[in-house]
């Protein structure tokens, strides 16, 4: 793997190892496996863990079958709700649903960090790490508690989550201060979610705090979704889909198959972009936004600009993003491979808040994407219509997602299938759900009342891990000064 900032070249164990390039950039595949026709369709037969082992084991060559299989099997063997991990649901005879959110936490987020410590610890065992491998997370909602759920009791790590003492829903704190387990941490933050964030840059730039942690055999890391090792395992489940609708005869094997992905930070969308050039027959990524739609404009127009552009709070905050981080991995091979190139955009980024690619990078960006956007009125009306049309129930995120695909069809035409990545469970986002569907009085309901209450009307299960939320004991109450966290990590360590 290579640097889309520079030219070292290292393998995938110590890329997923160090997260971010010491150049400052994101670690990319050199070369791209080749995944043959009559590999893909092979893939139809096996399960879940199976499929994913034949993709890890070419995009991670360093790692043994063996340690790839163990690993998969503690990411994948428990937790989920769903033998299938990931399964692919029919809603009408061109549209697909992926979910993804069958996990311990009930979003996408659980398929990456799932799987994320099993590759940390090996790959700090390849390169002679020893010291305990210690994630430190700051968290507006979600991240935290996948991230809590991932590396829960794994052995040779820890890890501690900051989170805005009064900027995450009840359920969302419960989610993490319930959290077991001898190696989790979790702390309120005097402060908004940018007051927890700098305060973990903080950290893990201060020299000081890292000789601590040192003395104590630990070693700092991040599970950011620009670790490739959150990347990775994202690619498995499009192969997965794909493999399916060969399985079901939705389509033929080599037939051209759409994504449609609710997208952020870039990474899920991305992930599909790997399978493809890995030789999975995509025809268009389509990439929806919410009102955050910076990359609307960007692949429309190949500007990406956040200078003017104000920041929108959406019933689909996961996708309240503004700078897409992987989206460097794309600019990259758009540039040609080129890491000056690269590096400079990026760098005009962090400094005038603009950039903008040239004629032959945006070609290439409009030959494999379609985008679009759907802003609040938009998603639930999509919400609603899925309910009506199909009796699908559908999360704000993945309502994002199925909206943008519904106009892009209307819009140009295509005939090939489509698979919307549905990347939440829509009681995770019960008042925005419960309205969508046409619930009446959600104003005066907490999260709790309205998932009740979506499930007596559409007569879906509620989830057992929201449903036994409020009843669970709670473990971590511990609240810090926005200028203190690093003392009062040590402090809660000495424990
Ligand atoms: C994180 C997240 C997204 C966005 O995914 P990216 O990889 O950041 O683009 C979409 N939906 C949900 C529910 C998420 O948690």
């Amino acid at each position: 793997m290579r640097s889309t900032r520079g030219n070292e070249s290292v393998n995938p164990s110590l890329a997923i190892l160090r997260g971010l390039a010491p150049d400052g950039g994101l670690y990319v595949p050199e070369t791209f496996p080749e995944f043959t026709l009559e590999t893909i369709t092979a893939l139809a037969e096996l399960p879940y863990e199976a499929r994913a082992l034949q993709i890890l084991s070419k995009f991670l060559p360093d790692f043994t079958e063996d340690e790839l299989k163990e690993a998969i099997h503690g990411a994948y063997g428990t937790g989920f709700d769903d033998a299938r991990i990931a399964p692919l649901v029919k809603l009408d005879d061109a549209t697909f649903s992926l979910e993804l959110w069958h996990g311990p936490t009930l979003a996408f987020k659980d398929m990456a960090l799932q799987l994320l410590p099993y590759l940390l610890t090996l790959s700090a065992r390849k390169n002679g790490e020893n010291r305990e491998i210690f994630i430190l997370v700051a968290t507006s909602g979600d991240t935290g508690k996948a991230a809590l759920e991932g590396f829960l009791d794994v052995p040779g790590t820890r890890c501690a989550v900051f989170y805005p003492k009064d900027g995450v829903s009840r359920a969302q704190r419960l989610q993490m201060v319930t959290t077991g387990g001898r190696n989790t941490h979790v702390i309120a933050v005097d402060g908004n979610f940018d007051d927890a964030q700098s305060g973990v840059k903080k950290i893990f730039g201060s020299q000081s705090f890292a000789e601590t942690m040192n003395d104590q055999g630990r070693v700092l890391s991040s599970a950011n979704s620009i670790n490739f090792g959150r990347l990775v395992p994202q690619i498995v489940y499009y192969f997965s889909a794909y493999a399916d609708l060969i399985r079901t005869e939705q389509i033929q094997p080599g037939e051209e198959v759409n994504f449609c992905v609710p997208t952020g930070n870039f990474g899920d969308i991305l992930a599909a972009d790997y399978a493809r050039r890995a030789g999975l027959p995509v025809g268009r990524l389509i990439c929806a936004s919410n009102t955050n739609n910076v990359l609307t404009d960007f692949i429309q127009t190949g500007v990406y600009d956040i200078s003017d552009r104000p920041f929108y709070k959406t019933v689909a905050p996961s996708m309240d993003i503004l700078i897409s981080s992987n989206l460097e991995r794309l600019i990259f091979t758009l540039a040609g491979n080129d890491p000056g190139r690269t590096a400079d955009l990026m760098h005009k980024l962090a400094t005038e808040r603009r950039y903008e690619i040239d004629e032959l990078m945006l070609n290439r960006l409009q030959a494999v994407y379609a985008c679009g956007y759907a802003d609040e009125v938009a998603l639930k009306a999509e919400i609603w219509k899925r309910w009506h049309d199909q009796h699908y129930l559908m999360d704000t995120h993945t309502a994002v997602a199925s909206a943008v695909l519904r106009e892009y069809v209307d819009r140009t035409g295509d005939t090939r299938k489509n698979v919307i990545v549905s990347t939440a469970s829509p009681y995770k986002f019960g008042p925005a759900v419960l309205s969508g569907i046409g619930g009446l009085e959600v104003e005066s309901m907490d999260d709790f009342e309205c998932c009740v209450k979506l499930s007596a009307l559409t007569g879906t299960k509620e989830p057992d891990v929201i449903k036994n939320l409020p009843g669970l004991p709670v473990r971590h109450d511990t609240v810090c000064a926005k200028d203190k966290m690093a003392e009062t990590l040590i402090e809660i360590l000495k424990k």
